[in-house]
């Protein structure tokens, strides 16, 4: 990311220009707009009047949200708020007179062009000294692992104890029990549910659903195993499934017990929903625009992910099965298609 400004005085004659690279944990154009703003009036004597022209509209609106009037907490909202922070400061200890015009983009204006191939030639020179924002003159700054936060805090504080809260739910040991967890993707499985109305919709008695579903995620369902645990006055621990009597009953054995007749099995419903699942997802992915163009497999090679390998089930299928959504089916999604498309973000 760079930035770039020249000076003129009022003759149009240049008296300085200045370029160099920014780093930034979040690179923007807007930033790379604001930062230059920022630099050329920290290079001002005192008392200077002086006229900005940018080809940048939201430097000028947010400009007069944030600098020309009192300070508002809402700036803190704002990404680069210690950006603006500290240019509001600067204008105020140099008592600088400014004043921000804007002058249209991409119209052959000489200084324009000017500044644009001083930015250019900020990213080729070898000589420029990545500048960050190692010491930002606003008057309160939040640090997060030394770093400073120059992002909506509370959007950043929601994210912080959202990844916390993720964090504890997936190192919960019944998610260990038999195998590792790293077959998960959490950041899906969390967007799923999250954005599942239909769950978390407490009309038409979807409350009981809703339930149901955070109990099937949390392997919290009645079977013996669970029982055992709760009660273990009245289940003997070292009860086994009542029909093969060779396995714990666990959420996935009803799944997986060979002693269940098909027929009085919801095994076949289950694996009738699933491959309607598969059905319907894989016609939405049909219909969505891929990063790249679908080959002539994509159809076979997403319908043979283990997720949807169901008589008898695989690992994943199992963690599909409690709403836990499996690598093998995200990873092979992003080869051909955006985050969002797929529910990652
Ligand atoms: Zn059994």
């Amino acid at each position: 990311m760079a930035y770039a400004w020249t000076a003129i005085d009022p003759d149009g004659f240049i008296l300085e220009s200045h370029y160099n690279t920014i780093s930034s944990l979040f690179p923007s154009a807007l930033r790379s707009e604001v930062f230059a703003l920022l630099h050329g009036l920290d290079s001002l004597p005192r008392n200077s009047k002086i006229t900005v022209a940018t080809d940048c509209a939201q430097l000028l609106s947010l400009w007069s949200l944030y600098v020309e009037v009192p300070f508002i907490p809402r700036i803190l909202k704002e990404s680069n708020h210690l950006l603006w922070s500290s240019v509001r400061y600067i204008v105020s200890q140099k008592s600088l007179d400014v004043t921000l015009i804007k002058v249209p983009a991409h119209a052959d204006d000489t200084l324009n062009n000017h500044v644009d191939v001083l930015v250019k030639a900020a990213h080729t020179d070898s000589q420029t000294s990545s500048q960050g924002l190692s010491e930002p003159l606003a008057p309160c700054i939040l640090q997060f692992n030394s770093l400073s936060v120059d992002m909506n805090i509370r959007k950043f504080i929601r994210d912080i104890f959202d990844a916390k809260s993720l964090l504890t739910l997936a190192v919960l040991p019944r998610f260990n029990f038999n195998s590792s967890i790293f077959d998960i993707n959490w950041a899906c499985t969390k967007f799923c549910f999250n954005n599942n109305k239909q769950i978390f919709s407490h009309r038409n008695s979807r409350s009981e659903f809703c339930a149901f579903c955070i109990k099937l995620l949390l392997d919290m369902l009645p079977t013996l195993t669970t029982l055992q645990k709760r009660k273990p006055h009245f289940y003997d621990p070292s009860w086994l499934c009542p029909q093969c009597n060779s396995f714990p009953e666990t959420l996935d054995h009803l799944w997986t017990c060979p002693y269940i007749l098909p027929e009085f099995s919801p095994l076949n419903t289950f694996k009738t929903l699933l491959l309607d699942l598969r059905t319907n997802y894989l016609d939405s992915l049909l219909f969505a625009t891929p990063l790249i163009s679908l080959p002539d497999s994509f159809v076979d090679e997403f319908t043979a992910i283990d997720c949807w390998k169901c008589d008898p089930p695989s690992i994943s299928c199992l963690r599909l099965t409690h709403g836990l959504i499996p690598l093998s089916l995200t990873g092979f999604l992003r080869t051909y298609f955006s985050p969002s498309t797929i529910g990652l973000s």
